[in-house]
């Protein structure tokens, strides 16, 4: 029934369009085809094995190959393998994961929508904005600040408030009513002598006059990352959300918190907006949601967002948004599985246990000739690479110093991911133990010390 893999490389030259990837490169190049998970580790066509440092895009938060999931899979596609939730109509299980979401999520982000990846779901809190405030007679309230270095996705809303060249170039985004505020990296950004205090409140000083300049009637939403992770892993000063809120709540604008990485412990906390004292309007969930077993993501909205919405709803006759798979029943039953398996095995104190092994080992490695910053928090750390360590100079990209450390380490056995060029991302499986982090940790450090 499986094609021979090996079999396959021409055929991916042939006929397989890969996402974020050279195509053009590609030609040459080919795929490296992953054909076996076993933990953290996954294994390719040529039989060779790799620990898997960015639970593969920060998602396999279980590992690849979880037999706990396979069998809740099953026993729901025996079940009921597809029902919808249109009119009012469901299948069962995922009434009861969102009940269960609800209870997890902090603040009263009590109604809970469903939808199959990220992108989706940030689309869907920028409708739910906009349908908001339409139902609120406020029709120009419209358009949604991001921030620079965001990632939100690549559907053309999600797409419009992502703001990487790398991603958005050649596709004409942002479309109109999308903008973009300031990126909260204090160690990049920061102004010599300025404090983290006082570079939060300069941020939301910033924010505040562009939505001043915009007209505060027309924006409908802020969007935002706790911990932005594709833009480099980055965590606001402490004083930043609050900071942000309060400018937010003063122009009634939304905040819509999007959790696709931060959700369910990447952080040593259940959500990046508990880590960082963040009370959403609107939060977005996927990835580790299913442990990346099964495409479901998640929107919750709090009550008061929802009473407006519902009313709405009553005057036109219904809620004219929804998808065919959303609420999945597979899905959910793969999601109530891991959430099992997360509460089960206190994934929390196990990732807080093994963030601390990162990042005593990373603290070290600050000291490395190519290293500007280390930074992050539970099972999610950067390493920025500076040309020049006193001026915080980047390398060239052209260089692709960090491509090539990247490469280094995938010739020895480790996946992790370059973010932004010039910085390396871990964020590897949740379950890892601490011989695996350390083995990978090994790696990265002869890798640096090679590019050096
Ligand atoms: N939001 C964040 C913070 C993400 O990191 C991603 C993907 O990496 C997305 C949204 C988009 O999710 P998806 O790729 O499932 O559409």
């Amino acid at each position: 029934m499986f094609p021979n893999p090996q079999a396959l490389s021409q055929a991916a030259l042939d006929h397989y369009v890969h996402s974020n990837t050279d195509l053009d490169k590609h030609r040459q190049t080919g795929s490296m085809l992953m054909v076996e998970g076993d933990g953290v580790r996954v294994k390719d066509a040529q039989g060779r094995s790799y620990i898997e440092g960015v639970a593969a895009l920060w998602c396999a938060g279980l590992g690849f190959n979880e037999p706990r999931l396979a069998d809740a899979a099953a026993r729901q596609m025996r079940r009921l393998s597809y029902y919808h939730n249109f009119a009012a109509k469901s299948a069962d299980v995922p009434v009861a994961l969102a009940e269960r979401l609800a209870e997890m999520a902090p603040g009263d982000l009590n109604r809970v929508m469903f939808a199959t990846s990220g992108s989706e779901a940030n689309d869907t809190a920028v409708k739910l904005a906009w349908y908001y405030h339409n139902a609120l007679g406020q029709p120009a309230k419209k358009k949604i600040i991001a921030r620079r270095q965001a990632y939100h996705g690549v559907t053309v809303a999600s797409g419009s408030m992502t703001q990487l060249a790398a991603i958005n170039g050649g596709f004409d985004l942002p479309i109109d009513r999308f903008i973009h505020t300031d990126c909260p990296h204090y160690w990049r950004f920061a102004e010599p002598g300025e404090s983290e205090a006082d570079y939060a409140t300069r941020l939301a000083d910033s924010l505040e006059r562009l939505i001043l300049a915009e007209g505060p009637e027309t924006i409908a939403a802020m969007i935002a990352e706790p911990m932005m992770g594709v833009g480099g892993v980055l965590f606001p000063p402490e004083t930043y959300f609050p900071k942000i809120q309060s400018v937010l709540h003063k122009y009634d604008i939304l905040l819509i918190a999007d959790e696709v990485i931060c959700g369910f412990g990447r952080l040593g906390t259940m959500f990046g907006s508990t880590y960082f004292g963040v009370t959403p309007d609107i939060m977005t969930l996927g990835k580790q949601i299913t442990s990346a077993a099964f495409p479901l993501s998640a929107i919750l909205m709090t009550d008061r967002v929802f009473d407006v919405i519902a009313a709405e709803s009553g005057r036109r006759g219904t809620f004219g948004h929804g998808y065919t798979y959303a609420g999945h029943p597979v899905g959910a039953a793969v999601a109530m599985e891991v959430l099992d398996i997360y509460q089960e095995r206190d994934i929390l104190s196990h990732v807080r246990r093994m963030g601390r092994v990162l990042h005593d080992r990373l603290a070290a490695l600050a000291d490395h000739p190519l290293v500007g910053e280390v930074r992050g928090d539970g099972l999610v750390a950067a390493v920025q690479l500076v040309d020049d360590k006193a001026a915080r100079c980047f390398f060239d990209p052209a260089q692709g110093v960090a491509k090539g450390v990247a490469a280094h380490l995938q010739e020895n056995g480790v996946i992790l991911r370059v973010l932004s060029n010039d910085s390396i991302a871990i964020a590897p499986p949740l379950i890892i133990g601490e011989h695996d982090l350390t083995l990978l940790l090994d790696r990265l450090e002869s890798s640096l010390n090679w590019a050096a």
